[in-house]
């Protein structure tokens, strides 16, 4: 919902007074999820009003007036408006017996005026007045709100804080919409993430916490019913960082992408590239990787390596690396190495990353069923190789391979982000 605030008053528009009303609205509404888009102010001038209110009804939903519907001449705020909207005046019955009975008690002579206190526009919702004798409105004609304040600060508060914002959450109660987040994490299982967080999961009705698993990667949907973005943002940033505190060092987006598009984005800002050499992944990050649109800034390309001669022949690896008695065979931590190496030499770029391991169903080189190295060679540095012991079927090592992979590459680019 988009509100406008028209605050009707001469005495504004000539400087005499400060247009607190205004302020004091727009945190309200703030408070609500209501997003204020405008504020007006427009003179005791009926011409003038309807002019501001034909405005304010093309870019808001709401519209909240404070100021003109006291007793004098110049208080015209319910005629202009019930005019512009073809609406009659009829009378609040409550607020009439009240006028009079105020005049009556205190034995003064009443001005026929202040009747017009009770006036309302046909068809609207009183909000009463327990500060003063002027009755406000709240209707709905074609879709747009209206709520009319008094303009006396001691008045238009404890209006607008009571009986017109229980109007508003009424009016509006079906209009609350589903908003959720996704938290996506990457290096941490399913069961640990939930662990890590069981109580806040238990505890939080709103956002809720839900937590799934799908492809070598974990995520969190937070979920919660309001009125706007805005105040649903307000609330999911807060479960987010909640939740950050406890496990943000696998958190590599608060969005739906996948992990490898979260590297992508990283090499990005940084105008660095990679390429890779695969063996049992057999080109499954290449794939992965290329699936992303425009990726060829930062991906040039890679082999698959899958065989040792191929190891031999395209990479350059000694086959006494490879195999024979004593060498470390292809899945081993210096094969992971040379790989990484040797791709990023041939390609030029920034990073080599390479993966070799077993991916079953049975045991290579007496290695056991879900053994992986990944290699990240990069420019000028040492190259590092992480050694992974991955469960699964020969599907699912594959794919949680890669992901382990560009989860450390991942760690890697993002610790050299300042303010991460
Ligand atoms: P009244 O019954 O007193 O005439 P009203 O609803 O007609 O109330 P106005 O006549 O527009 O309201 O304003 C009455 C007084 O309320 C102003 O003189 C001013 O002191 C204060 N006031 C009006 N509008 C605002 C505003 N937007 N911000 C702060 N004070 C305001
Ligand atoms: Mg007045």
């Amino acid at each position: 919902m988009r509100a406008e605030i028209i605050a009707v008053g001469t005495e504004l528009l000539l400087g005499q007074t400060v247009n607190t009303n205004a302020t004091y609205i727009s945190t309200g509404l703030a408070e609500l999820g209501i997003d204020v888009y405008f504020q007006t102010v427009v003179g005791d001038n009926a011409v003038r009003i309807v002019q501001a209110v034909e405005i304010a009804r093309t870019r808001a939903d709401l519209i909240v007036f404070t100021g003109g519907l006291g007793p004098t001449q110049d208080d015209l705020t319910k005629d202009a408006l019930a005019g512009y909207l073809n609406r009659g005046i009829s009378i609040h019955q409550p607020s009439m017996v009240k006028i009079e009975n105020l005049f009556t008690s205190r034995g003064m002579h009443m001005v026929e005026s202040n009747r017009r206190q009770a006036n309302q526009i046909e068809g609207s919702d009183p909000l009463v007045n327990d500060a003063g004798l002027a009755v406000g409105n709240a209707l709905i004609v074609e879709g747009t709100h209206y709520v009319l304040l008094p303009g006396p600060p001691r008045e238009m508060k404890p209006m607008f804080d009571g009986p017109a914002k229980a109007w508003l959450r009424s009016v509006m109660g079906e209009e609350r919409r589903l908003f959720s987040r996704l938290l996506k994490f990457a290096g941490i299982g399913e069961s640990s993430l939930e662990q890590a967080i069981i109580d806040l999961i238990e505890v939080q009705s709103d956002p809720t916490i839900a937590p799934y698993a799908k492809e070598g990667e974990v995520a969190i949907r937070l979920s919660t019913k309001a009125l706007s973005l805005h105040e649903a943002d307000s609330r999911l940033d807060q479960a987010e960082l909640q939740i950050k505190e406890r496990v943000g060092q696998y958190l590599f987006a608060n969005e739906d992408i996948p992990l490898e598009e979260a590297v992508i984005r990283l090499l990005r800002v940084t105008g660095r590239k990679f390429a890779s050499a695969e063996s049992l992944t057999g080109g499954l990050l290449a794939e992965l990787v290329t699936t992303l649109p425009g990726s060829s800034g930062e991906f040039v390309g890679g082999v698959v390596t899958y065989t040792n001669e191929m190891k031999q022949q395209l990479l350059g690896i000694p086959l006494s690396q490879l195999e024979g008695a004593g060498a470390p065979g292809a899945i081993s931590e210096s094969t992971a190495a040379l790989m990484a190496e040797r791709v990023r030499d041939l390609t030029d770029c920034d990073f080599g990353l390479s993966l070799t391991g077993v991916a079953g169903p049975s045991e290579a080189e007496g290695k056991p069923v879900g053994l992986v190295y990944f290699g990240i060679a990069e420019r000028g540095k040492p190259t590092i190789v992480h050694k992974a012991q991955l469960s699964g079927t020969r599907d699912i090592i594959r794919v949680r391979s890669v992901k382990s992979l560009l989860y450390r590459f991942w760690q890697l680019l993002s610790a050299e982000q300042p303010g991460r």
